[in-house]
């Protein structure tokens, strides 16, 4: 009798297999900077390694991707990114220094606010303690702004696969809230989007 079980399509992003994964460990080399990263500046979504050559042992020059990284590394990156503090009177900015509040600016005495003034939470709590990686085959990053029910603005992250006719599923890699309004919601997801090269 076939054991060929249907993957279940709801858990598409489980139980597919990433197919540029390393599968011979013993040709696994150090760790190697992302060859098809978008662009410099970019918070990379997989780990690359360097190909060994069996025989002897160096480097053949070839490197493949050993695993996507997990939502949670890379929400922590795109968090420490997004985790700046702004001079409300000339817009200089650098990051947050921890148990900051309400400094000057010493440069034109302008005041420091932060950039994430509400919150900017993680993946799904499932998604964080199973240690679930970035579904390798996503399509799209989607990073948009949304207008609360009663008050403040929601940005959305998120990776989407599409999973053919079973539709499009979107894995949330973080959620933030503000009540800066929409336009700094709006920036919050276009710095999103430009972190992860959506
Ligand atoms: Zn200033």
């Amino acid at each position: 009798m076939s054991q060929n079980v249907r993957a279940d399509p709801t858990s598409a992003v489980e139980t597919q297999a990433d197919p540029y994964a390393i599968t011979d460990k013993d040709l696994v080399g150090e760790v190697s900077t992302p060859i098809c990263a978008p662009g410099h500046d970019t918070i990379p979504l997989d780990v690359w390694r360097k190909i060994l050559d069996p025989n002897t042992r160096q480097s053949t020059g070839y490197v493949k991707r050993e695993r996507m990284r997990t939502l949670e590394e890379v929400f922590q990156d795109l968090h420490k990114r997004l985790d700046v503090v702004i001079c409300d009177k000339c817009g200089h900015e650098r990051p947050r220094k921890a148990g900051e509040y309400c400094s000057k600016h010493k440069g034109c005495g302008g005041e420091y606010s932060w950039f994430l003034d509400e919150y900017f939470h993680g993946p799904d709590p499932l998604e964080r303690t199973n240690k679930n990686p970035v579904p390798h085959n996503w399509r799209w990053i989607a990073c948009y702004p949304v207008t609360g029910g009663s008050e403040g603005h929601y940005v959305h992250v998120e990776f989407i696969v599409d999973n053919g006719k079973a539709g499009l599923e979107h894995v949330r890699l973080a959620l933030g809230k503000t009540f800066k309004g929409f336009d700094h919601a709006a920036e919050m997801a276009r710095r999103c989007a430009r972190l992860l090269g959506a």
